[in-house]
């Protein structure tokens, strides 16, 4: 029986070898839950898996969720007060194909309200403490699923990436994190926070993990008219394992914006670090330039607002969740959503309503939709040289919780490196690099669109020759309290 806790291969082969059940399984991550949830603040609901698991090829693998996929076993709240006591009708299709494949949800897991945030300290519920430092945000917004997973209270988690979501809180938590091509996953049963940039993905100890979970998670769903046929669907663990022994002839591109001003000198070192690995592999690894960069915070902002403030009017009163006391239907709206949303929620509804308002809308919105356009050819153009680009994740390691509460911009900082990724619609993975001080810090692999089983095989082939995925954070020793 394998030392809990396992990845998700070695689980999922254990159970297929008869060395363990899928209900010990189950028990050693609820135990886990049990035992370190309380100071991480990770889990919003947690449950016994009740059904048996079906025979796929995650049978008996517990998981965790983030709070804003729908499923019908457990609330779905967002970590908002608006849908406190939110039970969906039905599964995301997400949820519903993990089920399908034989894993078992063993809770849902915290978040930024709405996944608007990057240190998790923006959940209506409660904040989720980083497993490395307990002082620290284990970043976000899908923060309460990497700590999770770090910590080792479940092998696998699903979140959402619309800035950098799963890719920023992966590099603060030490652990693996993929965001799919626009697309490839179906976004049936995601609340949505802007509809252009959102899409689903796995966080796992290891690029194994998540390309194991990418077999599940990819494929055309005809209830999200975005979805796509991926080419490499079903095959993302098959390249993992086997596709390459060398990145001979592979050339990866260092753009030169994202290790300048605004990063962390440390930071940029274990990312330099990090290419001169791919290099002993047989990567051609060369500086570029991407100066349009210098947009993508100010463009993303403006546009994911837009959509937020779109997508989150649905929130009324009327169909979902809280429902003040009111009068008329203006003010039980007006009240429902003052009480329902916290401040950063209300904060993206305003500036997105502005943005979108008439008088300001070919200023604001149109042009950020025509900056993304040109930031998107620019990232084309360099893939017709390059097949990846190799950046840090996220400027900096870890924050301490407070330190940038108080200032939305500081925390807006945090993705600087990961939106350019949603801006396009490509696949980008964060992977643990190295560390500064005690902390860990991840480096981000972009590729062109559909790229994703290159980009899992060549953070796989990292893995292959490093050790900084299997560094443990020193809570599962049991000595930090
Ligand atoms: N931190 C970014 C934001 O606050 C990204 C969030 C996300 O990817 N969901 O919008």
């Amino acid at each position: 029986m394998p030392e809990y806790p396992a990845t998700a291969l070695a689980l999922t082969e254990a159970i297929r070898d008869g060395e363990m059940t899928s209900e010990e399984a189950a028990a050693a991550s609820l135990a886990a839950i049990e035992r370190f949830d309380g100071r991480l603040g990770a889990f919003l609901s947690v449950g016994d898996p009740v059904d048996p698991p079906v025979d796929g090829i995650l049978r008996g693998l517990p998981y965790a969720a983030k709070d804003n996929l729908c499923t019908r076993d457990f609330p779905t709240t967002c970590a908002s007060g608006i849908l406190a006591d939110y039970t969906p009708p039905y599964d995301a299709t997400a949820i519903a194909g993990m089920t399908r494949a034989g894993a078992r949800l063993v809770g849902k897991t915290n978040m930024d309200e709405f996944a608007m945030g990057s240190s998790n300290e923006n959940s209506g519920i409660k904040p989720t403490r980083n497993p490395w430092d307990l002082q620290r945000v284990p970043g976000g917004s899908s923060g309460g699923s990497a700590a999770a997973v770090a910590a080792g209270l479940v092998p696998l988690a699903l979140g959402t990436d619309t800035g950098g979501s799963i890719r920023q809180p992966a590099s603060f938590c030490g652990i693996t994190g993929m965001k799919p091509t626009y697309g490839s996953v179906s976004r049936l049963g995601l609340i949505a926070f802007a509809s252009s940039l959102d899409q689903i993905g796995p966080l796992g100890r290891t690029a194994r993990d998540c390309a194991l979970a990418m077999d599940v998670l990819v494929g055309r769903d005809a209830g999200d008219s975005t979805s796509i046929e991926h080419p490499h669907a079903g095959q993302f663990l098959q390249a993992a394992l086997e596709e390459r022994e060398s990145l001979r002839g592979v050339r990866i591109g260092l753009p030169a914006e994202y290790y300048a001003e605004g990063i962390d000198p440390e930071v940029a070192r274990v990312a330099r670090r990090a290419a001169k690995t791919l290099e002993d592999l047989g990567a051609i690894v060369e500086e570029i330039s991407l100066p349009h960069t210098a947009y993508a915070l100010p463009v993303y902002y403006i546009l994911a607002s837009a959509e937020a403030s779109s997508n989150l009017a649905r929130f009324d009163g009327v169909r979902y969740g809280l429902r003040a006391a009111a009068d008329d239907i203006d003010d039980l709206y007006r009240r429902t959503r003052g009480e329902g949303f916290g401040e950063e929620v209300k904060r993206r509804i305003m500036l997105g309503t502005y943005a979108l308002s008439a008088g300001y809308y070919d200023d604001l919105y149109v042009k950020a939709a025509r900056v993304r356009r040109v930031m998107v050819r620019e990232l084309e153009e360099a893939f017709k040289v390059y097949d990846y680009l190799l950046t840090p994740t996220s400027p900096t390691p870890a924050f301490c919780l407070g330190e940038r509460t108080e200032d939305p911009l500081a925390m807006y900082m945090a993705d600087l490196c990961t939106i350019p990724a949603n801006m396009a619609g490509i696949p980008a993975i964060s992977f643990p690099g190295g560390f500064v001080g005690d902390l860990p810090v991840g480096v981000q692999l972009m590729g062109p669109r559909l790229s994703d089983a290159g980009i899992l095989a060549t953070a796989d082939l990292f893995q292959r020759v490093t050790d900084y995925h299997r560094v443990r954070p020193p809570l599962w020793g049991g000595d930090t309290s």
